[in-house]
């Protein structure tokens, strides 16, 4: 089957058996626990909900399917499926090489509080795969990437990275938040682990927080999932019946995201009060080959200087109408935000800018509105903070 159809199907395939109710979508089974006849078995397969649900895991088929991969686990956000792997995966003494460019929230975790467990992280520039190779030590368990990254936008080759990981016998992970199984595929290009916010693109409608792991190594899978039971980082049933609805119409949505993203970067381009426009898709983009090599699409986030520094930003931000000042990405709606002062203001001043991450930079979820609509709203914006 075609993306689009098991987006639609798997998952969702209608109970005609005897007692089956023949529904089209997989209902919410709001039940913490479930009867049995026998003592030592499950009869309907299911014992208490946070170690499965029936929602959950019909979304969970509808992940693994999107990803080709032979398992999907569902979590209560994208930051508790990064914890969840981490948690399963390391130890003690153990160090990870991760890219140094990543959504806020992740380094925050790796930082504050995987640290205080005694494992290392070397932050390295990894859109030059040797810089990895450079920073794999005996300990080195875990390749964390990000691609393209939040915020700025950045590649790393992930075949290449791979193959300098697994000669190390580390684990990839990627976070293809931003991308989505539509337009990257991050097992196919040999990583071990795709991991999402299913908040953003996923569900797509900003109104659920989730994540989710894809994985087909069954060894890896067993541990998280004994993780997940362990720690309790489930997704709740009405949540997982959220994103089963949102993934219906990912393939659709995330090309809408990417005609629109083109349109936006353009227009961004060709004005003078804007610099550095980044997007995967523009030619301008330092990494635009690799893009076109490794994606099968360039997404909706774009991140761009407006001409006068921090003030102007901010004016800017404050004075849009259709586009809303929020952090979150990936929904119908566009939304923007100051990543300096929102979504990466716990990495320190100096370390934000060594990045790129200045004062003056805008990140930029486009929605799918009719981009006619948002390039008016941020032509009018520009031209009321005078620039
Ligand atoms: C938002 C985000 C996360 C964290 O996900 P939550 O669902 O907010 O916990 C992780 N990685 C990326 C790239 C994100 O954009």
């Amino acid at each position: 089957m075609e993306f689009e159809t098991e987006a639609i199907h798997v998952g969702d395939e209608p109970n005609l058996e005897v007692g089956g109710t023949g529904d089209i979508n997989t209902p919410i089974h709001l039940s913490s626990t479930f009867a049995r006849r026998e003592v030592d078995k499950p009869t309907g397969g299911y014992a208490y909900s946070r170690t499965d649900n029936p929602t959950r895991h019909a979304l969970e088929s509808k992940l693994a399917a999107i990803e080709g991969a032979k398992h999907g686990i569902a979590f209560s956000s994208g930051l508790a499926a990064e914890t969840s792997l981490f948690l399963a995966l390391l130890k003690a003494g153990d160090n990870i090489v991760a890219f140094d460019d990543l959504y806020g929230g992740t380094k925050r975790l790796l930082d504050k509080v995987m640290a205080k467990f005694g494992v290392s992280v070397t932050y390295v520039d990894a859109t030059n795969s040797s810089n990895v190779r450079k920073a794999m030590r005996k300990n080195t368990r875990l390749v964390w990437l990000e691609t393209p990254t939040n915020p700025l936008l950045k590649l790393c080759d992930i075949r290449a990275i791979s193959s300098i990981a697994h000669e190390h016998g580390a684990v990839v992970g990627v976070d293809n938040t931003f991308a989505t199984p539509y337009f990257q595929r991050p097992l196919e290009l040999s990583a071990d682990v795709s991991v999402y916010s299913t908040t953003k693109y996923i569900n797509g409608h900003s109104d659920s927080i989730g994540g989710a792991i894809m994985l087909s190594d069954e060894t890896l899978y067993e541990k998280i999932k004994f993780l997940q039971n362990a720690a309790g980082t489930l997704l709740s049933a009405f949540d997982s019946y959220l994103v089963m609805r949102g993934i219906k119409t990912l393939p659709l949505r995330m090309r809408e995201h990417g005609l629109n993203a083109v349109k936006v970067a353009e227009f961004l381009e060709s004005q003078s009060a804007v610099s550095k426009v980044r997007y995967p898709g523009l030619e301008s983009h330092p990494q635009h080959e690799l893009a076109k090599r490794q994606m099968n699409g360039f997404g909706g986030m774009i991140t761009f200087e407006v001409k006068g520094g921090r003030r102007a930003a901010m004016k800017f931000l404050e004075s849009l109408r259709l586009v809303s000042l929020a952090e979150d990405l990936g929904g119908v709606k566009s939304l923007a935000e100051h990543p300096a002062s929102m979504t990466h203001s716990e990495i320190p001043r100096k370390a934000r800018e060594e990045l790129g991450i200045s004062e003056a930079l805008i990140r930029l979820s486009v929605g799918l509105e009719n981009a006619d609509d948002i390039i008016m709203d941020l032509k009018a914006t520009l031209k009321a903070v005078g620039r």
